[in-house]
């Protein structure tokens, strides 16, 4: 038996691997699995970046409302910004990301092709200037898709998975688990675990969200935190590339178009339900009327009103999340300092 397991290989499951070290093992779906009769509906690739799949029980009927699924070693880091906001983050947090050999790099138009309007927004990053991406910080990973998760009557949790190339269903039980699996997989999850079911409801939030061209020089938003992209980076970007050449950069010199990623100050809920096997912003229940899930950082999943978190701990405390679904995000902007200090206090107790 496993003493500790972590399921998922992005940030969240990098940072549970970085503060329990090898005393846990890490499972993580990568990009090459195929569950019969799954749905894809939920799957977030770009044109040329890092390929994920997308496996999910429940299909997708959400209306106006853009949930992702990418099951690929490194998650959404492996095509994410890197983005974080240095000035909410511990000296302990500084301390963890130093001892892996993750630098912080503040925005500037020549070392990452972007600025931010209150210059506190970091950029973190390996050696040779690349964007951290999680995957490559994790020593080992059982290649394996968690398919449910049960409380036996001894409290140990038994993880039912599948290998990548086998169909057949292994089990595994530990005492701990933490589960860093994204939004749309945590949800599938519980429901595939029986612990969700028709007519739920759920909620989930984030700060309203736009993408503007503009003029590297024009004047920034106020209200707002701004990550002001250089064109081709950002274009780079959005096409899922990650490391930026020399030769971009000094072409980004004479080009005076950039890009505004806007994070207003205003925070918006969605609310939705588990509707006949799919997620549903279901008519009928609701208005739907403003697109919701552009930032990519939406979080504070609530199940019946109940907090994802304390959602777990009723199913039983030697389960903890960490990851998007169980931060209430609490400035406008990048969401992983957020996910940083809550992974140190509910493992390393750093209040
Ligand atoms: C394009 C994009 C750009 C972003 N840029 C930023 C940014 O710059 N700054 C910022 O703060 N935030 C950014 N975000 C938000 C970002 O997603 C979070 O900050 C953070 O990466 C979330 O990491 P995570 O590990 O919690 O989840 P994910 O990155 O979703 O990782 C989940 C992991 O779990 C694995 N997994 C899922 N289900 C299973 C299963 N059933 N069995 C086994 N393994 C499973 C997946 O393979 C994956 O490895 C961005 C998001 C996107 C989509």
């Amino acid at each position: 038996m496993a003493k500790n397991i972590i399921v998922g290989t992005g940030f969240s499951g990098m940072l549970a691997h970085l503060i329990l070290g090898d005393g846990a093992t890490v499972f993580g779906a990568t990009n090459t699995i195929e569950i019969q009769g799954a749905h894809r509906q939920f799957l977030l690739n770009k044109l040329l970046g890092a390929k994920a799949n997308s496996s999910t029980v429940l299909k997708n009927h959400l209306q106006k409302m853009q949930l992702h699924d990418r099951l690929i070693a490194g998650g959404n880091g492996s095509i994410w910004g890197g983005f974080v906001n240095a000035s909410a983050i511990s000296d302990t947090a500084r301390a963890l990301l130093k001892s892996a050999g993750i630098y912080l790099i503040p925005l500037r138009y020549h070392q990452t092709g972007s600025i931010d309007s209150k210059t506190q927004i970091y950029q973190l990053q390996l050696p040779l200037g690349r964007v951290l991406n999680p995957a490559d910080l994790i020593t080992q990973i059982q290649e394996a898709y968690l398919q449910t998760i049960q409380v036996l009557p001894d409290g140990q949790v038994l993880l039912q998975w599948r290998g990548l190339k086998s169909p057949h269903i292994q089990e595994q039980a530990c005492e701990s688990l933490v589960l860093a699996v994204g939004v749309v997989q945590l949800i599938d999850l519980l429901y595939r675990s029986g612990y969700l079911s028709n007519g739920d409801a759920l909620e989930l939030s984030e700060y309203r969200y736009q993408l503007r061209p503009t003029f590297k020089g024009a004047k920034m938003q106020e209200n707002a935190i701004v990550i002001r992209v250089n064109i081709l980076r950002g274009l780079l970007h959005f096409f899922g590339i990650q490391h930026y050449p020399n030769f971009f950069s000094w072409c980004d010199r004479l080009i005076p178009f950039a890009l505004d990623q806007i994070f207003w100050n205003e925070k918006v809920s969605r609310s939705f339900f588990v509707d006949e096997g799919a997620l549903s912003t279901s008519v009928g229940k609701q208005d739907v009327i403003s697109q919701f899930g552009d930032s990519v950082h939406y979080c504070n999943l609530r199940i019946n009103g109940l907090d994802a978190n304390q959602f777990l701990k009723n199913i039983s405390p030697s389960i903890i999340g960490l990851g998007m679904a169980f931060v209430d995000q609490k400035t406008p902007g990048p969401i992983s300092n957020d996910i940083l200090s809550d992974a140190l206090k509910k493992i390393a107790n750093e209040e």
